[in-house]
Formats: C-alpha cells, sequence, structure tokens
C-alpha cells in the first residue's frame, strides 16, 4: 500500500504537469516549495477555566498572480503537510479559473464538535490574532473549509477589524451577508460541482435524468450538492457523512434527509434506505461518484472496485495517484479537484470584488458569472487533456502551473 502523504501526492501531480510542460527546473524546483510556512500556538480559555493549547498553520504556497488565498480547516487530523499540498493546489485553482490569486491554506488541530460555541470563538479569535502579520485584503484572504464556517469567517473578520480600527471586510470571503458577504457564496462550491457535472454528462453524451449519483460526505458542499443534483433531475441513490450512509437504488429524498439530519445531527440512520459504511458507499452501483468530504478516499486498495463511470472531486484529493493510473487504464471520467469544486473560490473572488468596491451584486449576477467561469474552465481542461493527451487532472494542473510560471518568469527572481 502507498504510503505517500497528501504532500507527496501534490507534489507528484506538478511534477507530472511540469513534465507535460517542459517547465524550467528552475521555476519547476521553486513551484515546489510554500513561500512561507507559519506554525501557531492557539492558546484557549476552556469553559471550566482550564486553558488547552491548540496547534495552527498558515501557509502561502504561491503569491506571483496576486494576494494569496485559501481557506481555514479545523479538524483533528490536520497536519502541516496537509495545509502545504491544500495550499499548493490553491495555487493552481485560482490561476485555472483565471482569478488574481496565489495559493494559501490554513487550519488548526481540533475537533470544533468537542468545543463549546464560547469555546470555539475564543479559540478563533486568537488564532486570528496569530495569523495577523500574513492575513490582509491585499496580502492573503482566507474562507472557510472543512469545519469552519460563516461564522468563523465573522470572528476573524471582526478580530482583524478591532485591532485596525475600522471594519475590514474584504479580510475574509465566505462571510455572513450582514457583514459583507456575497449573494450565492455559501452554495457557490456545490453550484459549481453540479455545472461540472452537467457539462460532464453532456460531454459524454448522458442524460442529466438518467443519471444516479453517489455523494460522499454532507457537509456545506455535500448536502448542497445534493440538493442542487436532485433539482435537476438527477437520482442521489446514496448519500454519507462522518458516521456512514444510506443507499436506496429507487432513489433518495434530499428534502427528507435533510428534515433528518436537523433533528438527529447526522443523515446516518435516515430510513429512506438502507445503511452503508463510507467505504461501501464509494463502490455502489451508480453513475457519478463525488468525493465530497476528506483526502485520500480512492486509493490502489479500492479503484478497481469503484462501479462509477465519472467521478467528480467535490473534495479536495480524494485520489491518491495509483487509483488515478487504474482509473485512467479502466477509462473512467475523472474531473479533478482544481476544477470541478473551484466554485467557491471563484465566489470568494467575487466576494472579495464586492467588498473593495462596496457594491453587492444580486445572486443571478454572481450565478450567471460563476457560471460561465466554471464552463469555460471546463472547456479548457478538456481540450488540453485532449490535445495533450493527458488525464484531465494533468491537464487542468498544467493550465494552472503555466499560468503561474509565466507571472513568475515575467516577475523575474528577486534579487
Ligand atoms: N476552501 C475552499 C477551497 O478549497 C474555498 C477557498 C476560498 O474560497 O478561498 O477551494
Amino acid at each position: 500500500m502507498s504510503t505517500d502523504t497528501v504532500w507527496d501526492v501534490a507534489l507528484r501531480q506538478l511534477d507530472l504537469a511540469a513534465e507535460s510542460l517542459k517547465l524550467s527546473p528552475g521555476v519547476h524546483e521553486v513551484l515546489r516549495h510554500p513561500r512561507r510556512t507559519l506554525e501557531v500556538s492557539v492558546p484557549t480559555r476552556m469553559d471550566d477555566g482550564s486553558i488547552r493549547v491548540f496547534k495552527g498553520y498558515r501557509v502561502h504556497h504561491n503569491t506571483s498572480r496576486g494576494p494569496s488565498k485559501g481557506g481555514i480547516r479545523y479538524h483533528p487530523s490536520v497536519t502541516l503537510e496537509e495545509i502545504k499540498a491544500l495550499a499548493m493546489w490553491m495555487t493552481w485553482k485560482c490561476a485555472l479559473v483565471n482569478i488574481p490569486f496565489g495559493g494559501a491554506k490554513g487550519g488548526v488541530v481540533v475537533d470544533p464538535g468537542a468545543l463549546s460555541a464560547a469555546e470555539l470563538e475564543r479559540m478563533s479569535r486568537r488564532y486570528a490574532s496569530e495569523i495577523l502579520p500574513l492575513i490582509g485584503p491585499e496580502k492573503d484572504i482566507p474562507a472557510p473549509d472543512l469545519g469552519t464556517n460563516e461564522q468563523v469567517m465573522a470572528w476573524i473578520m471582526d478580530t482583524f477589524s478591532t485591532r485596525e480600527g475600522f471594519s475590514v471586510p474584504g479580510v475574509v470571503t465566505g462571510k455572513p451577508l450582514s457583514i459583507g458577504g456575497s449573494a450565492g457564496r455559501s452554495q457557490a462550491t456545490a453550484r459549481g460541482v453540479m455545472y461540472i457535472t452537467l457539462a460532464t454528462l453532456k460531454h459524454l453524451g448522458r442524460s442529466v435524468e438518467e443519471a444516479r449519483v453517489v455523494v460522499q460526505g454532507y457537509g456545506n458542499v455535500g448536502a448542497n450538492t445534493v440538493e442542487l443534483l436532485a433539482d435537476q433531475g438527477c437520482m442521489i441513490v446514496a448519500a454519507s457523512d462522518v458516521h456512514g450512509g444510506v443507499y436506496n437504488p429507487g432513489g433518495l429524498s434530499p428534502h427528507r434527509m435533510n428534515r433528518f439530519k436537523q433533528e438527529a445531527g447526522t443523515i446516518f440512520g435516515y430510513e429512506g434506505g438502507e445503511r452503508v459504511s463510507n467505504a461501501e458507499l464509494l463502490e455502489l452501483d451508480c453513475d457519478v461518484l463525488i468525493p465530497a468530504a476528506l483526502e485520500g478516499q480512492l486509493t490502489e486498495e479500492n479503484a478497481d472496485r469503484v462501479a462509477a463511470s465519472v467521478i467528480v472531486e467535490a473534495a479536495n484529493g480524494p485520489t491518491m495517484p495509483e487509483a488515478d493510473e487504474i482509473f485512467t487504464e479502466r477509462g473512467l471520467t475523472v474531473v479533478p479537484d482544481i476544477l470541478a469544486n473551484a466554485g467557491g473560490v471563484t465566489v470568494s473572488y467575487f466576494e472579495w470584488v464586492q467588498d473593495l468596491q462596496a457594491y453587492y451584486w444580486s445572486e443571478d449576477e454572481v450565478n450567471d458569472r460563476l457560471r460561465s467561469i466554471m464552463e469555460a474552465s471546463y472547456v479548457s481542461v478538456l481540450g488540453l487533456a485532449e490535445d495533450a493527451k493527458v488525464s484531465m487532472r494533468t491537464a487542468a494542473t498544467m493550465l494552472g502551473v503555466d499560468r503561474v510560471a509565466a507571472a513568475h518568469r515575467t516577475r523575474g527572481l528577486y534579487p
């Protein structure tokens, strides 16, 4: 079994793209390293009066094309290597959809569900305060990721603004609407996944109504993807969260599943189908598999048993390189994360632009602009994959890397 870390995986993907691009060894070497890495301690007063110290990170992978951009993750399994990989993927993602940002990522090693709301607020504000030297609307703009949400962004925005002495909405995106968030941002990642799934089905000549879809993960991205694809007429045959999943070959009702989740806090145990584990879910009979949870889900162990013919990566890094090779041999279509889930950062860009201009757009305007960026990016990735005879992942990475390398070459190496 592969012992590669997620950082090894990110490097391997870069190396493959660099080879196909015939990238100069110097620029390639620059891009193999994060620009700066900050590790912080986050001392937090707990409700019982004790103090716990959490470990946090913020990594800037590259800033050649603009301020760095990327989410903040709260999860017990966060490591520096993981944050470095996620930051690198943000660089390629922003360049691929051609928004003027570099790549960053942050994280805290914590289970947010195990903290009270007050503890979470104190921890988030202290983390924000520790990474303050790195963030700012013209430097580095965080956003939500796994385990964080609008409220956490509001606390970070408030902490930064209080230190500055005035409101700085553009320091984070994915904020609540009441403090400068954008219409459409909360559903944006899922909406992008929906546009890409529809484009893929159309390209393959497959009907949307006949597509049976399985979604792994029921957080912001997974739950909204289920809802949006069901609205388009797809049949959702299985869904899951960390506890496990539910499968019904006749189709699940997203509406009822959401109601169950509101009451039970999980969709595991929802009685609209049979219970399945997360591992079983990945191998269910379906047409489209959408991993929308953690990295490293599709491996050389299970890749042969994946029954879907299309995989749309809503999560970052769900497929290990060995699984990628197996999928290529088997002729599966794998739409890579940096394309499939780029809707989130694209609308983050719209949010930042609106904040800087203090002029806000309608949701229709946001969704229309998102759609045209996602569809154009899909077409360019597909075109390059066909021309260069590479996978869609390598094509997407090539497009991103090429734009970053061009900016780097044009600016020149300091000093
Ligand atoms: N966390 C999201 C991602 O991985 C969004 C990042 C952002 O909006 O800056 O793409």
